[in-house]
């Protein structure tokens, strides 16, 4: 279905399939949210019923979804796109959840046409146009565990993705530049792969030093869940983020604090 509909339809859905009221409240507290006015925390609601329905989250080996954990995962997945648009996630439907990590097991063709293959752990993957999955054990882990965030993570991946596969550049706004952008996320990109090699000054998740597209996504994580390490640590950056998802989630800690 999509996202593009009409007012009376999305009327419709968010006056028959709204969050109920001690649901939302209970979860209001997610950290990636600390600062919302009042008008922001309804659109996010509107968001989340509205991706809700469009999106189907099954449980694999036999987990069981329940409506919070359906609603947690949307939120955090709603978060990013709160000032954007819900098209950002058009064109696939399925969220599928595992217990715990689970093993990706595929072969893929590099530029070269070389065939490698994959077989390891994760706790979160993306794939254009295709499902996210997540580990709930992970989620779980992630509400006491400030700067993890794996929903944020995967879903940064599917922005990522949708201009020219994940690279760690997203289609940017007419007020961004593409060339400002490369120079600041290359040279910060850089500098955090010596510190990794070093094995000291990590301000985040080494596992950002993967790739382009992987530095984009754990920046990501920390700018929601705690923006103002992003902000002291990497201002340039900030700036970027702040720019492109046209949130100032530091601003609104710091006025909270
Ligand atoms: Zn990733």
């Amino acid at each position: 279905m999509s996202w593009r509909i009409k007012d009376w339809q999305r009327n419709r859905i968010l006056q028959h399939e709204g969050i109920p009221d001690q649901l939302w409240q209970k979860l209001i507290n997610l950290r990636c949210l600390k600062g919302l006015s009042p008008d922001e925390l309804a659109h996010l609601r509107d968001c989340v019923t509205l991706f809700l329905h469009a999106k189907q989250i099954n449980g694999a080996h036999d987990l069981v979804i329940t409506d919070e954990m359906q609603v947690i995962i949307a939120i955090q997945a709603c978060i990013l796109i709160l000032k954007l648009d819900l098209a950002y996630y058009e064109n696939w439907v399925e969220i599928i959840v595992y217990p715990s990590e689970f093993i990706r097991d595929y072969n893929y063709a590099d530029s070269a046409g070389v065939v490698h293959h994959v077989h390891t752990t994760a706790s979160g993957e993306s794939w254009l146009a295709g499902p996210v999955i997540l580990s709930w054990q992970d989620i779980a882990h992630a509400v006491d565990h400030p700067g993890h965030n794996v929903v944020i993570h995967e879903f940064a991946h599917k922005i990522d993705m949708l201009n020219d596969g994940a690279n760690g550049c997203p289609e940017l706004h007419p007020n961004m530049s593409a060339h400002t952008w490369y120079e600041i996320f290359s040279k910060a990109y850089r500098k955090f792969c010596q510190q990794v090699t070093r094995g000291h000054g990590l301000i985040i998740d080494p596992y950002a030093a993967e790739s382009p597209a992987e530095f984009f996504a754990v920046l990501s994580e920390v700018f929601f869940e705690l923006p103002l390490i992003v902000k002291q640590h990497f201002p340039s950056i900030y700036e970027q983020l702040a720019l492109f998802y046209r949130q100032n989630p530091a601003e609104r800690w710091s006025q909270q604090n």
